[in-house]
């Protein structure tokens, strides 16, 4: 089922928003040649304790760290460590917070100094990916014609989108119902309404569209090793325009 939510909740819901917004700024000032992963973890996650918030990815379901760090063919689920930013990398940030109990999640990938122009195109077109995916978060429109969307916008690029991972339903949970795949037919599933809530984040490969999970559980990286981008924004249907909730 899919709950939606009253204005104050969504209020609530800007408040976590916000906090992942303002920690997100601090690792864009942070990335640079031979900072290590870890280190922008540990960034993030003062960043939210000092808001009063919770890193809502610490702990979940093991998971070690306040924050996803996924470099070049890595797609989404990096564990922060010892590995250091090089020349040329792109490295995808996925934060999540909680406070007053409910959730914000948002995700940007960035460029390490001088990244080739294919990689910058990549970058490009997955940001662009999902504002248009949510410009399809209206009242009225089917759930599906956010998938269909970005997948369309995507594969006329050239590169592939994710099938494995999803975007999903936020608020009292970090992860609600629906999910909400970057791939289909439109005019499917549940019609949006005002107040609900939703985590929109494309996960586009230069390759292969397939992934797989490395030994430790968590890194999912691209099957052919070719690089991959991962944007995400939690917004909220309006009976207007959709309004994004992860930003300051
Ligand atoms: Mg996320
Ligand atoms: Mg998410």
């Amino acid at each position: 089922m899919i709950v939606c939510k009253s204005d104050q909740e969504i209020g609530y819901m800007k408040d976590a928003g916000r906090i992942v917004a303002l920690a997100h700024k601090e690792i864009e000032k942070a990335v640079e040649l031979g900072v290590t992963t870890l280190e922008l973890d540990k960034i993030a996650e003062d960043v939210i304790l000092a808001n009063q918030a919770k890193p809502a990815f610490k702990g979940y379901q093991g998971f070690p760290a306040s924050i996803c760090a996924s470099i070049n063919e890595q797609v989404v689920h990096g564990i922060p460590g010892l590995r250091k930013l090089e020349n040329g990398d792109i490295i995808s940030i996925d934060i999540g917070a909680e406070i007053n109990g409910y959730y914000g999640d948002s995700a940007v990938t960035l460029p390490v100094g001088d990244v080739s122009s294919e990689g910058l195109e990549l970058i490009r077109i997955t940001e662009e990916a999902l504002y248009q995916g949510i410009n399809q978060a209206l009242s009225g429109n089917r759930l599906s014609d956010i998938s269909h969307c970005i997948q369309s916008f995507i594969e006329e690029k050239g590169y592939s989108v994710v099938r494995d991972y999803v975007g999903h339903g936020i608020g009292r949970q970090m992860h609600e119902e629906p999910q909400i795949p970057n791939f289909g037919r439109p005019g499917r599933g549940p019609r949006l309404r005002p107040g609900m809530t939703l985590a929109i984040e494309p996960m586009v490969n230069q390759g292969t569209h397939e992934v797989v999970t490395l030994g430790d559980s968590w890194t999912v990286v691209t099957r052919d090793k070719k690089r991959s981008a991962h944007f995400e924004h939690s917004i909220a249907v309006t009976d207007k325009k959709p309004e994004i909730l992860t930003k300051i």
